[in-house]
């Protein structure tokens, strides 16, 4: 599904009038090759696990001291919020409510990624074979990308006697979420939250527009239904692989450890070179 309406915002000084998208076509590569050069003002961003849905490049920028500051002090209750916040800042080219939430791992690590190009990140991990500890030098060559389904996600869909049509999530829907919650309150203990996100990729039911409200009404009327919906939507997930594999530096076994965005990965600390 292309976002038919894409914003054509031009980027930086630019006002030759030309879209992004003319002026850099989109590329579609499996493996990520995030740029080593140091960028000083926004370029376009390859690799993304969208690839071009947007029908527009998106541009990044190195982030200043101020945002990766923000970014250290990451948390789990409010990690959302605070990457949301960097890629208003930092991403442009497509309007910020219609970024998919599947595209922002990918977007935060790039973002990361040209802020220190020369600076991996060491993640230690626990061998679970001889259970010693051992640092796995992440860089950003590792990132796997699972890409966005060729097949659209927008086709309609026949479930149990009504017609669907669903779309990905963007950060749009988060907010939209955000104030259904609100909404709800009082009576929140009624409503799970998954069932919410799901609810929110719901556009239409039957031609007419679903509100969050009506699409979660729908879902937990029947097993038959929510089931369905499920596993038509499993088939579209995309984003970054959130693991990799890593060799313990003591006995060789291989294994997987999880990136995760701690406080150093955003403000790495750099040791001193042992004195010789
Ligand atoms: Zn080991």
């Amino acid at each position: 599904m292309q976002i038919k309406d894409a914003p054509s915002v031009s980027v930086q000084s630019s006002s030759t009038g030309v879209t992004i998208s003319e002026k850099h076509p989109v590329k579609t590569p499996q493996k990520v090759e995030i740029s080593k050069e140091v960028i000083s003002e926004s370029v376009a961003i390859d690799g993304i696990p969208s690839k071009n849905y947007y029908g527009a490049d998106l541009y990044g920028r190195p982030l200043n001291v101020l945002e990766l500051k923000k970014l250290s002090g990451i948390t789990p209750s409010n990690a959302n919020n605070t990457i949301n916040d960097i890629l208003r800042l930092a991403i442009s080219g497509v309007e910020h409510d219609k970024i998919l939430t599947n595209d922002k791992i990918y977007l935060t690590l790039w973002l990361r990624a040209n802020t220190y190009p020369q600076s991996g990140y060491s993640v230690p991990f626990e061998c679970p074979l001889c259970q010693s500890e051992s640092n796995y030098d992440f860089k950003t060559d590792d990132i796997v990308v699972n890409e966005i389904s060729d097949k659209d996600v927008g086709d309609i869909q026949e479930i149990e006697g009504d017609i669907y049509r669903f779309k990905y999530m963007t950060i749009g829907d988060e907010t939209r979420i955000s104030k259904f919650k609100d909404s709800v309150k009082k009576s929140m203990a009624r409503y799970d939250s998954e069932i919410i996100n799901i609810a929110a990729q719901i556009e239409e039911i039957n031609g007419q527009k679903a509100t969050i409200m009506l699409a979660y009404d729908k879902l937990i009327s029947s097993p038959q239904i929510f089931s369905r919906v499920i596993s038509y939507l499993n088939g579209f997930d995309f984003g970054v692989k959130e693991t990799f594999n890593v060799t313990c530096n003591k006995c060789g076994e291989i294994t997987t450890a999880g990136l995760s965005f701690r406080p150093d990965f955003f403000i790495p600390v750099y040791r001193h070179a042992d004195a010789t």
